[in-house]
């Protein structure tokens, strides 16, 4: 490394004169300074998502003041920058960040984040908020301020530049959806908003909700039988893009499962678990009327195949807990056509990877998560989530859950596509070639199992080709978020790199 620096220092001296041909660039090192100082500018912005417009008055007078053209697409900003001497040849690329902060408050710690913005102090090589008080918005702030300092700066060296800044990335990624095809030129996106140095994010899950209903009217509670409650809890859950890899149990497929398995005829009162259908569900009960001369029976078969499932997911869900005991009377059931269809689309539904990445490994390629099941007076429905890299698998694993209920009423909503990895592409190999030439360590590639703007920008501009990054960020969305230091900076030399070897993207 040291011999290959020292081979540009001595070139650089020649090259300025003649970088024209193609040769390695000299890429200034401009401080990042000015990266701080706009975090702590743009921290001063009350900016919860869905209450952008104080950052869209800042960005448009940042713009003006500065002479950059600036315009509204779609109620994201767009600030444009012409390229400096010398690099007008090069591609254009855009340069894309969220306006908005998810904003939590310590308990008893009250501020209006409508009007009062972020206070911070750094701490031991991090910044965080003034004692923990709120959460930081470094996620997604520190990739704002390093695209203004870029924007600000008269020393890095960079091609045309288009710097979208979108809005409520947080809870529904309005802003990535409102955006028109054609407003962007360029074909190539950096995103700085991932959350570990050192690794591109090259590729996300598409998703879906699969929704089943069924309408029914309760029939009174037959005589002979004695309630039984059901109960499954204390499992790992977590995130169902993420988390699903672990191989954790979800409670609604294994009661589920028992009931679809159990000869004894029993008749089904409730069903209910989960509340998000991109989490893992953690717990769930049902209620089931028992054959009174079968009760021993029937609670044998829960103990004994609860006793699989424990030794099947003892490495993930360490307090898996099941119970089944007597309750009181109940007084209805469900219909035994509308409960059949419940459990069995419920046993014939996949729960967790259905298929591993051939790309990345230790990921799910397609997966499914059952996470909401809700049984009423007088109807039931679930909602299940399934993720996949490719949209013909994501398609196939949709309606195949959509099969398993006859009869139910089934709505598809919230697709989101995936953003499939494309780890040959120019933009990653550049991207890759840039980080080699500036560490030892190559960069890491990763993929998640949840949605980012990308996904979306890779449906409206199907050409665009984009690469995600960022500084580490620890516990973001939480009083605890805090940005490390020297990972900002990395990003920044990165970025610099990045924009200033362009001519070498083909
Ligand atoms: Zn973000």
């Amino acid at each position: 490394m040291k011999v290959r620096q020292l081979l540009i220092v001595i070139a650089a001296l020649a090259l300025c004169a003649c970088d024209k041909h193609g040769t390695d660039p000299v890429i200034p090192d401009v401080s990042s300074d000015a990266v701080f100082s706009f975090f702590k500018e743009i921290n001063a912005v009350p900016r919860p998502s869905l209450h952008e417009e104080k950052m869209r008055e800042y960005l448009t007078s940042f713009a003006q003041a500065r002479g950059l053209r600036c315009q509204d697409a779609g109620g994201n900003i767009i600030i444009y920058k012409d390229a400096t001497s010398g690099m007008e040849q090069v591609p254009t690329v855009v340069l894309q960040t969220h306006m908005d902060m998810v904003c939590v408050a310590a308990e008893g710690y009250s501020i209006d984040f409508l009007t009062t913005g972020i206070e911070q102090e750094t701490v031991g090589g991090y910044i965080q908020s003034k004692g923990n008080k709120t959460s930081l918005g470094a996620d997604n702030g520190i990739g704002v301020a390093i695209v203004l300092a870029i924007l600000d700066s008269k020393e890095v060296r960079h091609g045309p530049l288009e710097c979208l800044f979108t809005w409520n990335e947080e809870s529904g990624m309005s802003g990535a959806a409102a955006l028109e095809p054609g407003i962007l030129k360029g074909k190539y996106m950096l995103n700085i908003d991932s959350e570990e140095d050192g690794y591109l994010l090259v590729g996300t899950a598409g998703s879906v909700s699969v929704n089943a209903g069924w309408m029914y009217t309760p029939e009174v509670a037959p005589t002979g039988y004695a309630p039984f409650q059901l109960r499954v809890s204390g499992l790992a859950g977590g995130h169902s893009g993420v988390k699903i890899n672990d191989g954790g149990a979800n409670a609604n497929k294994l009661i589920a499962d028992f009931l679809a398995e159990e000869r004894i005829a029993y008749r089904l009162v409730s069903f209910d678990g989960g509340s998000v259908a991109n989490a893992i569900t953690t717990q769930a009960t049902s209620v089931v009327l028992v054959p009174i001369d079968e009760i021993s029976n029937f609670t044998q078969d829960f103990d004994n195949f609860m006793a699989v499932a424990k030794a099947r997911h003892q490495d993930v869900d360490l307090d898996m807990s099941c119970e089944a005991h007597n309750i009181l009377g109940t007084i209805s059931c469900i219909p035994d056509d509308a409960a059949a269809c419940l459990i069995e689309g419920l046993s014939k539904s996949p729960q967790g990877v259905i298929e591993w990445s051939a790309v990345v490994e230790g990921i799910f390629e397609l997966s499914n998560n059952i996470g909401i099941v809700v049984t009423e007076e007088d109807n039931w429905y679930v909602r299940e989530m399934p993720r996949g890299f490719n949209m013909p698998g994501l398609e196939r694993v949709a309606s195949d859950i959509a099969g398993a209920f006859p009869g139910a009423e089934i709505t598809m909503t919230d697709r989101f596509a995936p953003w499939s990895p494309d780890i040959n592409g120019s933009l990653i190999t550049y991207a890759r070639d840039v980080y080699d030439g500036m560490h030892t360590q190559p960069i890491g590639l990763f993929i998640v199992g949840g949605g980012v703007e990308a996904s979306m920008f890779s449906v409206t501009y199907p050409d665009m080709q984009i690469i995600c990054y960022g500084p580490t960020i620890l516990d973001a969305h939480t009083i605890m978020e805090r940005v490390e230091i020297s990972t900002v900076e990395n990003v920044w030399k990165y970025t610099l790199h990045l924009l200033g070897e362009m001519s070498k993207l083909k």
